[in-house]
């Protein structure tokens, strides 16, 4: 096997931008349309909730940059923030979980809770989340976005 000789600046700079692509390509390919969400949404509520949460529609937002999630339980409809759009799974299935769980009980009291108790995942997400908000309020360092 031939070992590439060291590559010049140039080539450098090629091959980090095919290998951005490549990776932006894949991120892209990894977001659901609302299509695949009514539907992850149908086998959650299938699954946890023994399908008695049935959402009229369920579809991804781009003007909600301070809620994750949002449902209006008299309309059947839930909404999720394009901010999670790229999130892994389990992230996006608990607040999808979430929003259903509205449909069965509003406000965030015991018989909420209990019902997310369901979900094995759900103080790993909430942590996670917690993570993104916390990150999204720390002071930029200079440079930390360069490679
Ligand atoms: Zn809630």
């Amino acid at each position: 096997m031939l070992i590439p000789a060291r590559m010049s600046e140039a080539e450098e700079q090629r091959w980090v931008s095919v290998m951005l692509d490549k990776l932006a390509a894949q991120e892209s390919k990894r977001v659901l349309g609302d299509t695949e969400l009514a539907e992850r949404a149908e086998r959650l509520s299938a699954q946890y909730f023994q399908g008695r949460a049935r959402p009229s529609s369920v579809r991804w937002v781009t003007n909600q940059n301070t809620r994750w999630g949002s449902c209006t339980p008299a309309e059947g409809s839930i909404r999720l923030s394009h901010r999670l759009q790229g999130m892994p799974e389990y992230v996006v299935d608990y607040v999808l979980l979430h929003e259903l769980a509205h449909l069965l009980v509003p406000g965030h009291g015991p018989r909420f809770w209990r019902l997310l108790d369901a979900y094995p995942r759900t103080e790993r997400a909430r942590g996670y989340l917690e993570g993104v908000v916390a990150a999204d309020r720390l002071p930029q360092v200079p440079g930390a976005r360069e490679r």
